[in-house]
């Protein structure tokens, strides 16, 4: 492919691992390394290495039964590998939760980096070893594998909501991985690693995950009490830690081998050193937020997820909105997740791209919720094929991806896939984790979580003194209603800037979405999945929940057409004319539609909403200039379905005070105090 004749170093290619099985010296198969040569765990007693050297050596056990409510301790690895540390530390950590009530609200945060990812079958494969040995790691194995990303540059995050467990793999180099996590969010807190795991190969076959670069990032990160731990004694690893402010340690090695390494931050740049000899009391070692409740004003998509991620977090979330959850530009019956592609080489700061692929992730995760809550499901899989009329990538540029993310179909395949006919389809694109968002089923998730509490409000007065927020609104009965908050998040889209002028005043673009049910005639015609051009349609099935839909036909297909863009229009009527041209984008992009779309809209239903955009297209995400306590994630344009997820993980990243999933040039890309919103828009 394109990518890979040139430089893949420079390139951000992920080149994947290849796997060989070798008899080990007790007559069993073990994976290694076709890259390094090395082993990945020893067969006869890996898992309890793993459990000697990474969590008894940094005293996890301990440490994690002493975390305070809504504490979230940090974990980063150097070489995922196999997974078989994190699988240990989550076995670990939801022991220790099911023990100690207290750890209800805290956190485990596992930070991990892999510059040579183990494919998902290669990964499958590995694992079911593990889990013929040791049959208490099944629970933890098939999630993992559930989620386990595509493999592309960057970081996935991965939320397991239900053990308060968040895995963020940083696919790369591990130097390069460790210079994005961000310490300075402009906040009280900043964020640090605890404990790290060393565990690359030997440093004889990888001198990569002991060079001086990686010894440096360590002692960015850490603080005095980190820990660290590795089974290597070599003299490059003591120096390498030593030089970095670590206080090393040999202690007993496991099973033959005499020694291994434990080392203690004791001169880290972050943080001050004094209490560092006053013993290891693990509740003094992490300064943390210890904020209560937030207040998110604008329950559209921005403002679920954002109350979502905080909730997660253990903070109480009061939810306003001046009229009902998903009453504006959010609330339309569907909306179609499918991705702006771009080049592979830029893939890691592609908000586009790692925002679809973590939504994707979410929903399909939150598809298992709404299957116990009896909901609809929130994305349904259908996959998309987009047909590159507006192509911002061409088909070689696709061959670089993964084919589980984006491929080409042949002609032919398309035409079965799409059920078109007549359509020169050679030139398209493949998005096999596409689908369509199910917003009400989003929305009835989310209010379920015990601490989202919605509450109609229409804010008109936000005042921030040094301990509070106080917000005032009018309710339904035209009462006025105050209340106070630790924070707010200002999530009302372009009504933003109305509660504070500091949130950029962006450019309000109408847009209206169509809806028809087809006849039984017209629908052995119509496509079979979603399409893209430069509008979309798709067609879906009503389901409960679906009141929008007008009159609501359980079990009928409906035909959805997207969208029409008008610019600087507020109002929100159904127009007829905007049927027609989203009809019309239909037909130019596939002709043989004209005979099966009818031309008389006359019958067709709508809903019209205000997206926010900025001159840069980027959403604005972060706290507000000179503000301690207010915070906004607006203007997510006609993307909120695909961005907001991830915005909010980085939002109430930056508010605790942990890592973010996104690199520092990417959350000054998003900050609401960039260059580009310092000007008024023309
Ligand atoms: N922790 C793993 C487990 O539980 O299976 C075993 C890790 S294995 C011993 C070392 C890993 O480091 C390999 O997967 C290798 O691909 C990875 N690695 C090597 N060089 C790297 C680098 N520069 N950056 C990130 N990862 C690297």
């Amino acid at each position: 492919s394109t990518a890979n004749h040139q430089n893949p170093e420079h390139l951000n290619v992920i080149t994947p691992a290849k796997i060989d099985w070798q008899t080990d010296d007790t007559g069993n198969m073990v994976p290694v390394s076709g890259e390094f040569g090395d082993v990945y765990f020893s067969h006869a007693d890996g898992l309890a290495e793993t459990r000697h050297v990474f969590l008894e050596h940094n005293q996890l056990p301990e440490r994690l039964a002493h975390l305070a409510p809504k504490q979230c301790f940090t974990i980063a690895e150097l070489g995922f590998g196999t997974g078989l540390n994190l699988l240990a530390t989550w076995q670990l950590w939801r022991q220790l939760r099911e023990t100690n009530p207290q750890l209800a609200t805290a956190r485990l945060h596992f930070i991990t980096t892999e510059k040579f990812p183990i494919p998902l079958a290669d990964l499958t494969q590995i694992l079911a070893l593990w889990g013929e040995r040791a049959p208490e790691l099944m629970a933890f194995i098939k999630p993992l594998l559930a989620e386990y990303p595509p493999l592309i540059a960057g970081c996935h995050r991965l939320s397991f909501s239900y053990d308060n467990l968040t895995v963020d793999m940083w696919l790369g180099d591990a130097a390069e991985s460790l210079s994005k996590l961000v310490l300075d969010h402009s906040n009280q807190h900043t964020p640090c690693i605890d404990a790290w795991f060393l565990d690359g190969f030997a440093p004889s076959c990888n001198s990569t995950l002991w060079a001086d670069s990686i010894f440096g990032q360590m002692q960015r990160l850490s603080r005095p009490h980190t820990t660290a731990a590795t089974y290597s004694c070599a003299g490059i690893v003591k120096r390498g830690l030593r030089e970095h402010g670590f206080q090393i340690k040999k202690v007993r090695g496991f099973g033959r081998k005499r020694e291994m390494l434990t080392a203690i931050m004791t001169n880290a740049e972050n943080g001050d050193t004094d209490s560092v000899n006053e013993g290891r009391d693990a509740k003094q070692e992490t300064t943390y937020s210890t904020f209560e409740h937030t207040v998110v004003i604008g329950a559209g998509v921005s403002g679920l997820l954002t109350a979502w991620s905080l909730a997660n977090r253990g903070i109480t979330v009061t939810l306003l909105d001046k009229s009902a959850p998903l009453a504006g530009a959010s609330g339309n019956p569907r909306a179609l997740l499918a991705p702006k592609m771009t080049p592979i080489h830029h893939v890691d700061e592609h908000l586009h791209t790692i925002g679809y692929l973590h939504s994707s992730r979410l929903y399909r995760y939150l598809n298992q919720t709404a299957v116990q809550l009896h909901t609809a499901p929130v994305l349904e899989l259908t996959g998309a094929l987009d047909l590159l009329i507006k192509a911002n990538i061409g088909a070689e540029q696709i061959a670089d991806y993964p084919d589980e993310m984006a491929t080409t179909l042949s002609h032919e395949q398309a035409q079965i896939t799409s059920g078109l006919k007549d359509q020169d389809l050679s030139e398209n694109l493949y998005l096999p984790q596409s689908g369509l968002v199910n917003p009400q089923a989003l929305k009835d998730i989310i209010l379920t979580h015990p601490l989202i509490h919605f509450q109609q409000l229409e804010v008109n007065k936000i005042n921030e003194t040094e301990q509070q927020v106080r917000i005032e609104g009018i309710d339904g009965n035209r009462n006025t209603v105050t209340m106070t908050a630790d924070n707010v998040v200002i999530c009302a889209a372009f009504e933003s800037h109305q509660l504070d002028e500091r949130v950029f005043d962006c450019r309000k673009i109408r847009g209206q979405l169509s809806w028809f049910i087809p006849s039984t005639e017209q629908l052995t015609n119509l496509p079979k999945i979603p399409l893209k051009y430069s509008g979309y349609c798709a067609r879906f099935n009503a389901q409960t929940g679906d009141d929008e839909l007008n009159p609501v036909v359980a079990n009928k297909p409906y035909l959805l057409l997207g969208a029409s863009f008008i610019r600087n229009d507020t109002s929100t009527d159904i127009r007829p004319e905007e049927h027609q041209i989203s009809r019309d984008k239909l037909i130019n992009a596939i002709p043989e539609m004209a005979s099966v779309i009818p031309a008389d809209t006359s019958l067709w239903q709508g809903r019209a909403g205000i997206r926010t955009q900025t001159p840069d297209y980027h959403p604005i995400v972060g706290q507000l200039a000179n503000s301690q306590r207010i915070w906004t994630m607006s203007a997510m344009g006609a993307k909120g379905y695909a961005l907001a997820p991830i915005c909010a993980e980085a939002l109430a990243d930056m508010m605790l005070g942990s890592f973010a999933p996104l690199s520092e040039t990417m959350l000054a890309r998003l900050s609401p105090n960039r260059t580009r919103l310092q000007t008024p828009l023309v």
